[in-house]
């Protein structure tokens, strides 16, 4: 079944849910390494962005303009370091499905990679460097691999999401190198990373709206 820019408002949809429900865990998870609002920056950003896209009309919105729509939403409500990083990861999805109406398997791929691509391109950090990039970039890798071999949008997504919860669980034994954490040091060992924590999240989120 082709995605449309109604599933994808139902995906964001699913976001803001997601996070609302994971705010407090995400916090604390911010309050070990952090300053602990990753969970309220997460959860506002997204609620902003389905309260912008609730005033559209959707038949006559494309899929790009849903994704640059939630951009500077988020942006405009989100203060943290998340802002921009998001905010660039939803502004690349929307130009990688550019002209489009509908997007298929490949499609969905290319929106996780772009979004992936988007905040390493923001942000500068590496892979091992303890943040949300740990989470994002084997989900890209994993949804292109996934692509390439002919899967579909369900298995693209559960593929993203899977790669995502190792990545995410791999940061406990990272030292940061980017972000508020990185003036932690060894300290830092032994914790999740928040950013990645609520990557998890928001893959979860995007596979439960778009495969059922
Ligand atoms: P802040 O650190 O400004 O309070 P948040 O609490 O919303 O922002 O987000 C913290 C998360 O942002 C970290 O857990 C990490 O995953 C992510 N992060 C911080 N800096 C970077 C960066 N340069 N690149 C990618 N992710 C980053
Ligand atoms: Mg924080």
């Amino acid at each position: 079944m082709p995605i449309d820019s109604s599933a994808l408002v139902k995906m964001f949809n699913g976001i803001a849910e997601a996070l609302e429900a994971d705010k407090e865990r995400l916090c604390a998870l911010d309050g070990v390494i952090g300053d602990a609002d990753h969970g309220i920056a997460m959860a506002l950003g997204f609620a902003a962005a389905r309260d912008a896209l609730a005033s559209l009309d959707v038949a006559a919105t494309s899929p790009t303009q849903i994704f640059n729509t939630a951009a500077k939403s988020f942006l405009n409500a989100v203060g943290a370091s998340s802002g921009p990083l998001y905010a660039t990861a939803m502004m690349r999805a929307g130009a990688a499905m550019k002209e489009k109406s509908t997007l298929a398997a490949a499609d969905i791929a290319g929106m996780i990679e772009a979004m992936a691509r988007g905040i390493q391109d923001r942000g500068k950090a590496e892979i091992g460097e303890k943040t949300m990039v740990d989470a994002w970039a084997p989900a890209a890798a994993a949804a292109a691999e996934a692509k390439a071999a002919g899967k579909d949008a369900t298995a693209i997504l559960s593929a993203a999401l899977s790669a995502a919860r190792d990545g995410a669980e791999a940061t406990k034994s990272m030292i940061a190198g980017k972000g508020r954490s990185s003036r932690l040091g060894e300290r830092a060992l032994g914790h999740i990373d928040p950013g990645a924590a609520s990557a998890v999240t928001i893959l979860e989120a995007m596979a439960k709206a778009l495969t059922s």
